[in-house]
């Protein structure tokens, strides 16, 4: 290996370019990953359509969602070398008052590929070797690993949609029999339904898509409502479905829409939880003293902590958590049609590009 290829992004909404470079040289504690697949997240389209801001400087290479093999590495993480991997998205130092806490998606010294640094829409990535997760008895990219259709490409998707979920559903302190409402059945939230269910929540989707709704009710929703009916209609069906349920409602507020975050918000109950998934930049309007009258709560959510994807990858391996038929792989260099296709809502599944 001589080059390595990245599609940068120059500035907003301008086509990528495709660009050869001198393969990057892992320093101390850092590691070069071989891309396998990398996803392509709502934040990219935020990066790239909408004005937000990455915070290392363009030209810089987006996409966060990576899987592969680490091709070399620097000092003290030689013993990665040859090692399939899933990169967390969110990577902590390791070392700060809120990683010593315990609170390491908000580090500052955090690194996220494809806006700290270049990130995976690339043949070849350098990252921090703490917090990678081992993909074990993996060693070819397409090997399937447990389950039809699930290789090490798929797994690229363990790096934010399925873990953000992850780590949501964690502080949520789900109780089995417990009831939730997932607002937003698309990338993040169908794993927010799978991993509820897995933990004994009943659960009820709520999405303007109807295949999204269908997908739900297949992969474990116990009911899907549709998320444009009329308000009144839909807080009356969900406060039947919450009653008689263990503690207080859990709602995950997934969509990233401000309807979405109005409606989370107004579905929530005594003693509920709102979690805070989805991002838009959108302000809305919500009666905030609803939280004091139902003793609720809100949390927001940034990524997920390393020390949780052992646990998400073995869930996804054992076939607890489908991955591979949410997924949709597209070749490397068809990033731009991707970004554009995505944009359009014309591709359903979660798209991994494959160099
Ligand atoms: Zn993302
Ligand atoms: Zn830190």
């Amino acid at each position: 290996m001589a080059e390595i290829v990245r599609w940068l992004m120059t500035a907003p909404d301008a086509p990528l370019e495709r660009v050869v470079a001198a393969v990057p040289v892992p320093g101390p504690g850092q590691a070069l990953v071989e891309v396998a697949g990398c996803g392509v997240c709502h934040t990219d389209l935020g990066f790239y359509y909408e004005g937000v801001r990455t915070r290392a400087p363009l030209p810089l290479a987006l996409g966060h969602e990576v899987s592969g093999f680490v091709r070399a590495a620097g000092a003290g993480a030689e013993h990665l070398i040859g090692q399939a991997v899933v990169v967390p998205a969110v990577l902590p130092c390791g070392d700060c008052e809120h990683c010593l806490a315990g609170r390491g998606t908000v580090c500052a010294r955090q690194f996220m590929p494809g806006n700290d640094g270049h990130g995976g829409f690339a043949s070849h990535l350098l990252v921090p070797a703490r917090g990678l997760c081992p993909v074990p008895g993996c060693s070819d990219a397409d090997q399937e690993l447990g389950q039809p259709g699930l290789t090490l490409r798929s797994l690229s998707v363990l790096a934010d949609a399925a873990s953000t979920a992850y780590q949501a559903v964690v502080r949520a302190s789900l109780e089995p029999g417990g009831a939730v409402v997932v607002v937003g059945a698309g990338g993040v939230g169908i794993y927010a339904v799978q991993l509820a269910r897995h933990f004994g929540a009943r659960v009820i989707a709520l999405d303007v898509d109807p295949a999204r709704r269908e997908q739900a009710l297949a992969l474990g929703a116990d009911k899907a409502l549709d998320a444009a009916a009329d308000r009144r209609s839909l807080r009356s069906e969900v406060k039947a479905f919450v009653a008689g349920s263990r503690g207080g409602v859990r709602v995950f507020e997934c969509s990233g829409h401000p309807g979405g975050q109005e409606l989370a918000f107004e579905l929530l109950g005594p003693a509920g939880v709102l979690l805070v998934v989805g991002f838009t930049s959108t302000k809305v309007s919500i009666r905030l003293s609803r939280l004091m009258a139902l003793d609720a709560q809100a949390i927001g959510n940034w990524g997920c902590l390393p020390e949780h994807y052992p646990t998400l990858l073995e869930l996804v391996r054992s076939g607890a958590v489908a991955v591979a038929p949410l997924c949709e792989t597209f070749p490397l260099d068809d990033v731009q049609q991707v970004l554009e296709a995505v944009r359009a809502h014309r591709i359903h599944g979660r798209p991994v590009l494959i160099p």
